[in-house]
């Protein structure tokens, strides 16, 4: 630990926590919120403050939300026949960045992984089923990581799905094994949705 006055110890060891953050850029965040403008330091802080009150959870496919049903869901253009099924809300606004998909999703929250005890029930699969019941959804699409938790997740959501005569389709793997939806640009996010196959 170096020998900064507390309130800056405590700065750095708040930004470390942060994903990515080591020390050293801890630091260097740090002394740099020490040089703003105290206008813009309360500006980041209420951001920050702000956006764990009023991010939400749309009730319907559990995105992020600031209002009770998100945009998405609220879209009467939207082909409500088909659900996209993603781990997280970045999934969704990637594939939304390729402008190829016009039905719905669901956002997990996440994906089986025993390893790191993760469960079946502490993801939004109840959630999922539930909006299945009504026989307006055709197709659910698999569009979990191809990584070995997306594809037991996939394997997972399938059997459950099925029974209920409802086609299960997963994307194809354009997407790099081990890769992350995220981080693939729009052309292979394209390839993967065209070249889905059920499962
Ligand atoms: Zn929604």
């Amino acid at each position: 630990m170096e020998n900064y006055s507390e309130p800056i110890d405590r700065l750095i060891n708040e930004f470390s926590k942060l994903p990515g953050i080591g020390r050293k850029t801890a630091q260097r965040l740090a002394f740099h919120v020490i040089n703003m403008d105290i206008k813009d330091v309360a500006g980041l802080s209420k951001a920050l403050v702000d956006v764990k009150n009023e991010i939400k959870y749309c009730s319907v496919c559990c995105n992020i939300s600031d209002t009770e049903v998100c945009p998405i869901c609220a879209n009467g253009h939207r082909d409500s026949s088909t659900i996209c099924v993603v781990e997280d809300p970045r999934d969704v606004a990637a594939m939304e960045r390729t402008k190829d998909y016009n039905g719905r999703y669901h956002v997990l929250n996440g994906v089986i992984s025993p390893m790191d005890g993760i469960g079946p029930d502490m993801l939004n699969i109840k959630e999922l089923i539930s909006r299945l019941g009504d026989g307006s959804v055709q197709e659910i699409i698999m569009a979990t990581n191809p990584t070995i938790e997306g594809e037991a997740t996939a394997m997972y959501i399938s059997r459950l799905v099925k029974p209920m005569g409802i086609k299960v389709t997963r994307i194809a793997h354009g997407l790099p094994v081990g890769g992350d939806l995220e981080y693939a640009d729009d052309v292979t996010i394209s390839k993967a949705l065209e070249g889905r196959r059920e499962i």
